[in-house]
């Protein structure tokens, strides 16, 4: 193995650099050239890419985002765009590509992987952690302490105000950053795409907290449960409560990653870059039970995540 690429891809997490620096500086320790392709999957259609050293990394550890960018590219799904990125990997000689991204970029991989020699492996950086494979991906605990950051600081309104507040985090598809964040913060409710909820069920719950003498409530929300504006209106109308929608929003994927999103990242950059020195290609590196592991790149893309709804019941227990 001489020549490696490393390529982000799709949604920026915080550690994303921090993976590439790891990825450079131990695949540098066995003599390997490392490239960096630019923009995501671009980056291979239009064969940008910059040599990565151990002292370009410098500096980079701590940084949220990705130095290699990334952009979401819909001509890399078609034939043509895996035929192309094929092709590049050939150009450059790269033995084996690292995929630093989530779970779209991880089909994309998989995509790819069988229309090229080169050797693939996926370390994956996301903060909805909804890859198959790995407990945690690197990103997650950084946004789920920038979630919980602001929670607590809307609590202090909540609580001041006697007002209920819908809190609105990241996680169009899944829950998981919803639910870590909602337990971590207390929340009174947790609203998770994976398990529908009626309406009066939510105000059940506030009318209960109510009469337990609770006079603020946070309720933490997916984005993807649905028009959490029309939530707030409806409870306002039922209870006659104030409520406040806050939208989270982008904050929540940058920032300097936490120390654990950092370890994760210097451990799984360097299993990755041990996997390919030992031409074990097609993989995914994870952390399992609290050990790093791999599985194949094929079943963490056709395989769903599963969230622990348990974690709901103790949530609600938590919060009486
Ligand atoms: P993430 O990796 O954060 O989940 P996306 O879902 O946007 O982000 O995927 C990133 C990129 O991966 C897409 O822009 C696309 O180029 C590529 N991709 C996603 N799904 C596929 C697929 N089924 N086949 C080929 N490429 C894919």
């Amino acid at each position: 193995m001489k020549t490696l690429g490393v390529v982000t891809s799709g949604g920026d997490a915080p550690g994303m650099n921090a993976s590439i620096r790891a990825v450079t500086r131990v695949a540098h320790s066995r003599g390997m050239k490392v490239i960096g392709f630019k923009r995501g999957w671009e980056g291979l259609l239009a064969n940008t890419f910059e040599q990565l050293t151990p002292r370009s990394v410098g500096g980079i550890l701590e940084v949220g985002g990705t130095i290699l960018y990334t952009v979401r590219s819909p001509r890399f799904k078609t034939e043509k765009g895996i035929e192309k990125a094929a092709e590049t990997l050939a150009t450059n000689n790269v033995d084996g590509l690292v995929v630093i991204g989530g779970d779209g970029s991880f089909r994309g991989a998989h995509h790819l992987s069988r229309n090229t020699d080169t050797l693939v492996v996926g370390i994956p950086a996301s903060i909805d952690n909804d890859i198959f494979g790995t407990d945690e991906t690197i990103g997650f605990d950084t946004a789920v302490n920038t979630a919980v950051t602001e929670i607590d600081k809307i609590r202090d309104t909540a609580i001041s105000h006697e007002r209920t507040f819908i809190v609105e985090v990241m996680g169009r598809q899944r829950g998981f950053l919803a639910l870590a964040a909602g337990i971590t913060a207390g929340a009174e409710v947790i609203l998770v795409p994976e398990r529908k909820i009626r309406h009066t069920e939510i105000f059940e719950k506030l009318e209960q907290n109510e009469a337990k003498g609770k006079k603020s409530s946070i309720i933490v929300a997916a984005e993807g449960v649905g028009d959490n504006r029309e939530i707030a209106n409806r409870i306002r109308e039922r209870t006659g409560a104030e409520v406040r929608l806050s939208v989270l929003g982008y904050a929540q994927r940058g920032g300097s990653p936490t120390a654990r999103s950092r370890l994760l990242a210097c451990l799984f950059g360097s299993k990755a870059v041990e996997l390919l020195s030992k031409k074990h290609g097609n993989l995914v590196v994870g952390l399992c039970l609290g050990k790093i592991a791999t599985i194949s790149l094929e079943k963490s893309c056709t395989t769903r995540k599963a969230l622990d709804l348990d974690l709901l019941q103790l949530a609600n227990l938590l919060a009486t």
